[in-house]
């Protein structure tokens, strides 16, 4: 019996669809229905264009990472493909876990050889013979789908010793996560892969240097790898025409919570928060939406005209992150919520720094307090929770610890949470 799938993707069809073009349209088992959608058409030109062309095209696409962190996809490459340093290795992070992300699971279960198709173009951009998917291991669909898409390339020459008679060798092997959040840190993910716990390591040196084995490695999201298709397949100028001057192409968002019709859209950056709470049918009595995940910060419904951009969100001190949008009604008790932000960030610190290990059980105690209250004398412990926030902030490793506190802090600055 199959897993069940991911959640619905509205859109499915729609002709102005870029990145989910073909989910809910080609058979996800058939490379040759695939091709037939335009599929290895990216790859052709890229050996047409050679490893440095592939770059620029990036580059001059203006595409950065998915993942939630948008650093340049193009610069990441290149520091990469210049390292003396050898071998190369090429990683593509599906340990998507963010609370509210499900794009990449979309992906992967309904368009998987794009995804194979992608990390190959990367590792031969970044001169890599050897790329590992390190998948969630929560999304045993998704890993069905990858392991026949990939067998199926193997045995078409589309991945092995000489792909499509190029002379160029890649191979693609999936690890599984096993349930830990922390994991989904690259570094965190490098020492999961290399057999050792599954803890962040301390940047610089950044992978592109030093990565997985100690070696030069690009670790890519998987949204951000399938966007080098289109980038490739349009040229970077059409694409870089898509979205906003700024923030280029499309973008998926992950809605959920009070909305009709929650599921995955695609919209071209600088469509706005209202519009696309509206195609997500999102009910009326919106109390706050969280954008970003737990890790994000909250928007008041009188703040829904925003550009979905990475610059245009931080001007209400959110971020975009890896396009979570969670909508709450005022139903839904924001104390409670608060409090099982905080839980999870307890729940999944590595308790490898003092600030994070101690400061998720501090701010998770505070807010239970404060709920076991009902909110009557806060101040105390709202006190306590800026103070313990700004430590985590300030002194924490990895992005884990020192965003523990972004959802509270913007909680209670921007929609009053306990007053
Ligand atoms: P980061 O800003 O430290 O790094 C982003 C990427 O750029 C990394 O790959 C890093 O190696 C690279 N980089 C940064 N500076 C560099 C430099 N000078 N030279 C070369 N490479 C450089 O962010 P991060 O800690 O990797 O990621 C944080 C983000 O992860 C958050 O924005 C959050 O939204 C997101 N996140 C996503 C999920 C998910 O499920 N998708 C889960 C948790 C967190
Ligand atoms: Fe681990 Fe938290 Fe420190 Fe990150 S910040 S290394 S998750 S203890």
């Amino acid at each position: 019996e199959e897993p069940p799938a991911a959640m619905a993707v509205p859109q499915a069809g729609d002709p102005s669809l870029v990145l989910l073009s073909r989910v809910g349209v080609v058979d996800p088992t058939s490379l040759d229905d695939y091709r037939a959608h335009g599929g290895y058409t990216a790859l052709r030109q890229a050996f047409a264009l050679g490893p440095a062309g592939v770059i620029r095209e990036v580059t001059d696409a203006g595409l950065v990472g998915r993942g939630g962190a948008a650093f340049p996809t193009g610069r990441k490459w290149q520091a990469t493909a210049s390292q003396p340093d050898h071998p190369h290795y090429l990683v593509c992070n599906a340990d998507e876990s963010e609370p509210g992300t499900f794009k990449d699971r979309v992906i992967m279960e309904g368009d998987p050889y794009s995804l194979v198709e992608a990390m190959t173009v990367a590792a031969y951009a970044i001169g890599a013979h050897k790329g590992y998917l390190y998948l969630r291991g929560e999304y045993p669909r998704a890993l069905i789908r990858l392991e026949h898409a990939i067998d199926q390339a193997r045995a078409r020459g589309l991945l092995g010793d000489d792909i499509l008679g190029q002379g160029y060798a890649f191979d693609i092997e999936i690890r599984r996560g096993a349930g830990a959040y922390i994991c989904g840190e690259e570094t965190a993910l490098f020492n999961s892969i290399e057999g050792y716990r599954g803890e962040p390591r301390s940047k610089p040196p950044f992978p592109v240097e030093k990565g997985l084995f100690g070696k030069p490695t690009a670790e890519n999201n998987v949204e951000t790898l399938v966007n080098v298709l289109p980038i490739l397949t349009l040229g970077a100028q059409a694409y870089a025409a898509i979205g906003t001057g700024k923030s280029t192409g499309p973008k998926l968002f992950c809605v959920s919570g009070s909305a009709d019709r929650p599921g995955i859209y695609e919209l071209p950056f600088g469509a706005t928060l209202g519009e696309l709470l509206e195609l997500a049918g999102v009910r009326k009595r919106l109390r706050a939406v969280l954008l970003g995940g737990a890790a994000g910060g909250f928007v008041r419904p009188d703040e829904l005209d925003i550009p979905l951009t990475f610059e245009g969100t931080r001007e209400t001190g959110t971020t975009l992150g890896s396009g979570v949008v969670m909508a709450f009604d005022d139903t839904v008790p924001l104390p409670r919520l608060l409090l099982r932000i905080a839980e999870f960030f307890r729940d999944e610190s590595c308790g490898q720094c003092v600030p994070c290990r101690v400061g998720t059980v501090r701010q998770e105690e505070a807010l239970h307090r404060i709920v076991e209250r009902t909110g009557a004398d806060a101040a105390d412990d709202i006190a306590l929770l800026r103070e313990v926030g700004q430590a985590m902030r300030d002194a924490s490793i990895c992005g884990l610890g020192q965003t523990a506190w972004n959802a509270v802090e913007s909680a209670i600055d921007r929609l009053g949470a306990y007053e």
